[in-house]
């Protein structure tokens, strides 16, 4: 099934034009591997559209705390926030104080490319924290899922040329959430769906117990802020071009018809 309309689309959504050659861009060959929590979610709800709702929805949210954090990493005065962000954002501004961080805001969205493997993306953020230079990526998910790092990897190989000084990444997890006063579960609510997770104590089958009959009584959101480092990222970029090279099969067909293939 072709998620998209024409040539023209294709062109336009699923690569970058560099210098007059066209790359697809890492967050769409990322997409190529499987996702089966996917699965469940969309399970879960009464129709695909509203799965697809959701989604669209979620990722304005994610937009908005993208552009409020890329604001403040760049120390500008006027930040893009809204009250429904606001927890997350607070939660980032108190975390900022306890790190030392300077980006440059030349690098901040920076297009990258990689022109031996030809693929394309942006880095949210170049950023140099406690002293180390690395890539910054901002994440609005409750976990640092493993498969960041095929995407953070790609944006080394595609930089270390150019800066021979990077020598790390890191994912910012931003998150908000609101925990009941009652057991101490969890909710959190994206793209207008609300999503409990009761609490769970390895061993403690009394806490889910009383969980599971909780009539829930939830405090004000609050931020849930993370910054994960992972320094080695050969073996996620191998495996980053083994999923690119699958990205190319599977569009093997349009890719041809433009000319990349
Ligand atoms: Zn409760």
């Amino acid at each position: 099934m072709n998620e998209y309309k024409n040539d023209q689309e294709f062109l336009e959504n699923y690569g970058y034009d560099i210098n007059g050659s066209w790359y697809p861009r890492v967050t769409k060959i990322v997409e190529i591997k499987a996702k089966p929590a996917l699965y469940r979610f969309y399970a879960q709800l009464p129709s695909f559209e509203h799965g697809e709702a959701i989604k669209e929805q979620s990722a304005k949210e994610g937009t908005a705390v993208h552009e409020a954090v890329e604001a403040i990493l760049m120390d500008k005065t006027d930040i893009p926030t809204t009250l429904s962000i606001k927890p997350a954002i607070d939660a980032f501004l108190a975390f900022k104080e306890h790190l030392n961080i300077a980006v440059d805001p030349s690098f901040v969205e920076k297009r990258v490319a990689n022109a031996k493997e030809r693929y394309a993306g942006t880095v949210d953020a170049l950023a140099t924290i406690n002293g180390k230079f690395g890539i910054l990526d901002i994440k609005t998910s409750q976990s640092a899922y493993r498969d960041y790092n095929l995407q953070t990897a790609a944006y080394m190989g595609a930089l270390r040329d150019e800066f021979p000084t990077l020598s790390t990444r890191w994912i910012l997890r931003i998150d908000q959430n609101q925990t009941c006063i009652k057991c101490g579960s969890t909710m959190r609510s994206k793209g207008g769906r609300e999503k409990v997770r009761l609490i769970w104590k390895p061993g403690d089958y009394a806490v889910r117990r009383k969980a599971e009959r909780c009539e829930h009584e939830w405090a004000d959101p609050k931020g849930d802020v993370e910054l994960v480092e992972s320094p080695v990222w050969e073996n996620d970029f191998h495996a980053f071009l083994g999923a690119k090279r699958l990205w190319e099969w599977e569009h093997e067909e349009i890719l041809k018809k433009i000319g990349y293939l």
